[in-house]
């Protein structure tokens, strides 16, 4: 199979699909891959790292594309790239479908088959492709809240970890999924006293027996967090509920009863936010202060980090593009459920529930 990787076109999108080891791997599973020429630069890989792991270069995006069986991107094709789209040809990538309906309307008028990664999804549940930007998200999310807490910014001035003789600040977790448990870890890690909570008792049992001492697991309520608030430092919104919207566990009265300087990452603004008074920021300008309180929300956190980012998420890509490259993508989807849960658009129809009832249609 042609397998296309085009350069990422969204402002500030530095990740790429696939890395030089994916590529070796392809062509040593006797596929042919083509690269945008500079389209693994912002993640750290030059042109000769991939023509050394056997890959072609093209100039263009249209090459790519007019070439490639099959595309393995990054992010959704944005405008510009929808005249590429062929019908019979395989696309996998993040879509967001159900949030877009130009978006979905495209790729249904192209007859291209749409696998998305964020809907692939294992027999327990999990969504393999969305977990890893997740550790990415949970973990940048200490560094940034670490980072902020400095006073320059508006923050209290403190250290997380405190130093022989004073106390290290007080971290509150909302959410013990993926994020709220790299994050707990990162934040222990710096010695911080770090509380998480989470509606799940079996999550708080399983995560009582693997995070260390200085973390303390609490079950979620109003009156729990209204406590926690009054004395944390640094919180992490790290809340999800699959299919609804995430509910505002922080209301903009209760900043008053936070310390001034405290700081607010709220890592679930991609999907609304756990706080009342977060809106979406970016990495250009990723923080704004309310009631004194300094609010982090960057809607793409992983991108501040494409090189890490592109690792982990190529680590969990890389067997579905060989498993889509070495069986054509019919046989692929029948032999492997997971991936079947990622089929999204195909003969431009509708293929997941989610996306027919985001907008009423057929399926
Ligand atoms: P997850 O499903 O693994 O974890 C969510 C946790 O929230 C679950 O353990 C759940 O029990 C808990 N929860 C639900 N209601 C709660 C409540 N009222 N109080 C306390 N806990 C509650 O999800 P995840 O992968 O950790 O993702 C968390 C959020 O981070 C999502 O909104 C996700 O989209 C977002 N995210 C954002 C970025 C970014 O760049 N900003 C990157 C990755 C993920």
């Amino acid at each position: 199979m042609k397998v296309g990787i085009p350069k990422e076109i969204k402002p500030n999108e530095n990740r790429v699909s696939l890395v030089p080891s994916g590529v070796s791997a392809l062509v040593a599973a006797g596929h042919s891959v083509t690269l945008q020429s500079g389209a693994g630069v912002g993640a750290g890989f030059s042109n000769e790292q991939y023509l050394a792991a056997g890959a072609g270069l093209a100039d263009s995006a249209e090459a790519v594309w007019a070439e490639a069986d099959m595309i393995v991107k990054v992010k959704e094709p944005i405008k510009p790239e929808w005249p590429l789209l062929r019908a019979g040809q395989t696309v996998f990538t993040y879509f967001h479908f159900a949030a877009d309906r130009e978006l979905t309307e495209a790729h249904l008028a192209s007859g291209a088959t749409c696998i998305a990664y964020e809907t692939v999804q294992l027999a327990n549940g999990e969504l393999p492709l969305l977990t890893p930007m997740s550790e990415v998200a949970g973990r940048l999310a200490v560094q940034e809240g670490a980072h902020y807490l400095e006073k320059l910014y508006g923050g209290r001035g403190m250290l997380l970890g405190g130093v022989p003789g004073v106390l290290p600040a007080k971290v509150l977790v909302l959410g013990g999924g993926v994020v709220g448990t790299q994050a707990a870890k990162m934040a222990a890690g710096l010695g911080a006293q770090v509380t998480v909570m989470d509606l799940s008792l079996e999550r708080l049992r399983h995560l009582g027996d693997i995070l260390p001492a200085n973390v303390q697991l609490l079950f979620s309520s109003r009156h729990a967090i209204l406590e926690q608030l009054a004395e944390a430092d640094l919180v992490i919104g790290g809340v999800l509920v699959t299919g609804a919207a995430t509910p505002k566990l922080i209301r903009k009265d209760d900043l008053k009863l936070m310390q001034p300087g405290a700081v607010i990452v709220d890592v679930a603004v991609d999907q609304g936010g756990c706080v009342e008074t977060t809106r979406p920021t970016t990495h250009a300008d990723p923080i704004y202060l309310v009631d004194g309180v300094v609010h982090y929300a960057v809607a793409n956190m992983p991108g501040g980090v494409p090189r890490t980012s592109t690792l982990a998420l190529t680590n969990a890509t890389l067997p579905y593009v060989l498993q889509l490259a070495n069986k054509g993508w019919k046989q692929a989807l029948r032999d492997n459920p997971a991936l079947l849960q990622g089929l999204n658009v195909v003969d431009g129809q509708v293929a997941y529930a989610g996306i027919a009832a985001a907008f009423a249609m057929d399926h």
